[in-house]
């Protein structure tokens, strides 16, 4: 199973990430906590995305894709991708490299900008960019500006499934979880 989550910050991409990683037995890559890693261990790349990160903005295309591709291509069984791609760009290149076998099915968690605003207030990890209200501003308008067009974009070539994220986390996972069901042949 190739699955890509796409939501604003704060729609829970990650929590579901985990449980559908749980329960097709692939692994959860988060594009963001690739990037945070290599900031932490003090990389080239690292110290390349930091200011993006801490800022709020996206981090340059070349540099996100050099840290995906290789955790794609380790993925042989499939993966539940949480983060990318964020513009129309990434989309496209990562359909070119992997020649249309990127995805078998997009989910989009659709949650209101109060809800997902709420949620990052609240978030437990310590992230930095949650802390500030100007940067978690950001974040919000950079989905709707880069990553709405993704949104459009899969929704255009049917593979697009849309769940309502402002319920709890149980209840989001099922509503997931049944939508890919009601889609498979047979
Ligand atoms: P996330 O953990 O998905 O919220 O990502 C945290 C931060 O990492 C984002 O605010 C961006 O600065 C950067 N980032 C993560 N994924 C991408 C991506 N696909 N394209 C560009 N920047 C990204």
């Amino acid at each position: 199973m190739r699955l890509v989550l796409l939501g604003p910050p704060g729609a829970g991409k990650g929590t579901q990430a985990e449980a559908l990683a749980g329960h097709f037995g692939v692994p959860h890559i988060s594009s963001g906590e690739l990037l945070r890693r290599h900031v932490a261990s003090g990389t080239t790349l690292g110290r390349e995305v930091t200011g993006y990160l801490d800022r709020g903005e996206l981090a340059p295309d070349d540099l996100v894709m050099a840290v995906v591709d290789e955790a794609l291509a380790g993925a042989a069984s499939g993966y539940i991708l949480d983060g990318f791609p964020r513009t129309l760009s990434q989309a496209e290149k990562a359909e070119a490299r992997r020649g249309g076998a990127f995805a078998d099915a997009v989910v989009f968690l659709d949650v209101a900008n109060g809800v997902a605003r709420r949620r990052m207030a609240q978030r437990l990890a310590g992230r930095s960019d949650d802390r500030d209200r100007g940067v978690i501003d950001r974040r919000l308008r950079t989905f709707h500006e880069e990553t709405d067009p993704v949104v459009h974009y899969y929704r255009d070539r049917g593979m697009l499934v849309t769940v309502d994220a402002a319920q709890p986390p149980e209840a989001v996972t099922a509503a997931i979880l049944a939508a890919l069901a009601g889609r498979r042949p047979g």
